[in-house]
C-alpha cells in the first residue's frame, strides 16, 4: 500500500505540475508546446500507472480472498492483512496457505513406505518420494 501511496503522491506532483506549467505556458508563450505536451504526455502516463496499480492490487486482493475461502481460513481475516501488510501479507499467506480440501489423502491410509518412512497412496508399487519398489501390493 505505501508503493501505492507514493506512485499517487508522484502522480499528482506530475499533474499539478503540468497544470502549472500550462498555465505559464499559456500566458507567457514561453515554454514550447513540447514541453507541455511532455507534462501532459506524463501526467496521462502516472494516471492510467496508478489506475493499473489500483486495479491489479484489488484483483490480486480478491484472488486472496477466494484462496483463502477455498482453503477454508477466513477470506475477510487475510484480504485485510493483505490490505494492511500490502506485499508483505501476499507472501505470508502463500507460506501459510493450507493445502485444498485439507491434508492429501494418503495420510489418512496410514500406508507408510518403509524405505523412507512418509505417507504413500495405498494402491502405488512404488515410492512417489524415494522411488521403492514394492514387492507385495500391500506391504
Ligand atoms: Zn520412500
Amino acid at each position: 500500500m505505501d508503493q501505492l501511496r507514493k506512485i499517487s503522491l508522484i502522480g499528482l506532483t506530475f499533474l499539478l505540475l503540468s497544470i502549472t506549467i500550462t498555465g505559464i505556458a499559456s500566458g507567457q508563450n514561453e515554454i514550447p508546446d513540447e514541453v507541455t505536451w511532455f507534462f501532459g504526455l506524463g501526467a496521462a502516463v502516472c494516471a492510467v500507472v496508478v489506475i493499473f496499480w489500483f486495479v491489479i492490487w484489488i484483483l490480486v486482493a480478491i484472488w486472496v480472498y477466494r484462496d483463502a475461502e477455498k482453503r477454508g481460513s477466513s477470506g475477510v481475516l487475510w484480504l485485510l492483512i493483505v490490505i494492511i501488510l500490502g506485499i508483505i501479507g501476499i507472501i505470508i499467506w502463500l507460506v501459510v496457505r493450507p493445502p485444498i480440501g485439507g491434508h492429501p489423502k494418503e495420510q489418512a491410509s496410514g500406508r507408510m513406505c518403509p524405505n523412507c518412512g512418509r505417507p504413500i497412496p495405498m494402491d502405488s508399487r512404488v515410492c512417489p518420494y524415494c522411488g521403492k519398489q514394492f514387492e507385495s501390493f500391500l506391504k
